[in-house]
């Protein structure tokens, strides 16, 4: 099953893969962007990597993400209540089992959290004791984190911070690489700022999964923002690229049935009895293939790591 559509278009134009190189096998128009954002890009329309399988958006020349921040967080958010009055228990619950996770594994508690939005994951981290601190490419965003997690939040594109290597122990990337017009430098800045043995978690929504490839071009994943929509081989590549090794990939929810159970029943009535095949649901593989189409890596920089000369 695939959702290469047409053969390249009549001007011959084929795309460079941004995660892999390779050029475009194919292109087709999604069927679920409602509204281009960007009338510059015109129709949304995504090509199709002949290697890794990656479906990207042309990004316009000087594009630097920052495109999602007004549509993710709209702007009546700014002076709206705080993230923790907002965030009901089911993100507690979530932050809460994605820090435990980073307790397990990482090597230290110095947190780095690329794309820190509204600074509601910073703010839970710096709860727990973490020494937590963000990055987003707007301005406003970036803004709004530090007022509301009183972490250190620094504002543009992560490899041009130029931050001292081994500075962090773990880095967080939440639904954050399909903003990302430039995926291969950012995750080798990473590298480069994690400790040997350091952890960094992705997780992103994977057009490789069932429910996707079921909904082919009218998957709602197929927006204006969405830049870069990966497949599970694009991850990889872009793990090998930068020098960082998948320890482990989890489908579907970082949640214990136990916490998903209490966090649905939070949401509503009917949530608490239909959580178990919900949950099954979110876990459930057909073959290889998961039928959730969100899952989230751990990637870890080998304790030697590469370019650390020690
Ligand atoms: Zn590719």
């Amino acid at each position: 099953m695939t959702l290469t559509i047409e053969a390249p278009d009549a001007s011959g134009l084929r795309p460079a893969c941004p995660v892999c190189g390779a050029s475009a096998a194919g292109s087709f128009e999604s069927l679920a962007a409602t509204a281009p954002r960007d009338t510059a890009r015109g129709a949304v329309r995504f090509f199709c990597c002949g290697g890794c399988g990656l479906r990207f958006q042309e990004a316009a020349p000087g594009e630097d993400g920052s495109v999602y921040a007004e549509v993710e967080f709209p702007r009546e958010m700014v002076d709206g209540p705080a993230p923790s009055a907002r965030a009901g228990v089911s993100w507690r619950l979530f932050d809460e089992a994605v820090l435990d996770r980073f307790e397990k594994l990482a090597p230290g508690r110095r947190l780095l959290d690329v794309g820190s939005g509204d600074g509601r994951f910073l703010a839970a981290a710096a709860r727990r004791g973490f020494d937590a601190q963000g990055v987003d490419v707007s301005p406003v965003l970036a803004e709004i984190a530090r007022k509301r997690s009183g972490a250190t939040v620094w504002q543009g594109s992560l490899p041009k911070l130029g931050l001292p290597a081994g500075s962090f122990d773990v880095v967080n990337i939440d639904l954050v690489l399909v903003y990302v017009p430039e995926p291969a430098p950012l995750l080798r800045e990473v590298e480069r700022l994690l400790v040997p043995g350091g952890v960094c978690r992705i997780r992103e929504f994977f057009v490789d999964s069932l429910r996707p490839r079921m909904a082919r071009l009218r998957w709602w994943y197929y927006s204006d923002t969405a830049l870069r929509v990966y497949t599970r081989r694009s991850l990889a590549q872009l793990a090998a690229r930068s020098g960082l090794a998948i320890e482990r990939s989890i489908p579907g929810t970082e949640l214990s049935f136990r916490a998903f159970r209490v966090a649905m029943a939070k949401k509503s009535r009917l949530g608490g009895p239909l959580s178990p095949a919900l949950y099954w649901m979110k876990k459930a593989r057909f073959g290889p293939t998961p039928l959730a189409a969100d899952c989230t890596y751990y990637l870890r920089k080998p304790a030697a790591g590469r370019g650390e000369g020690r």
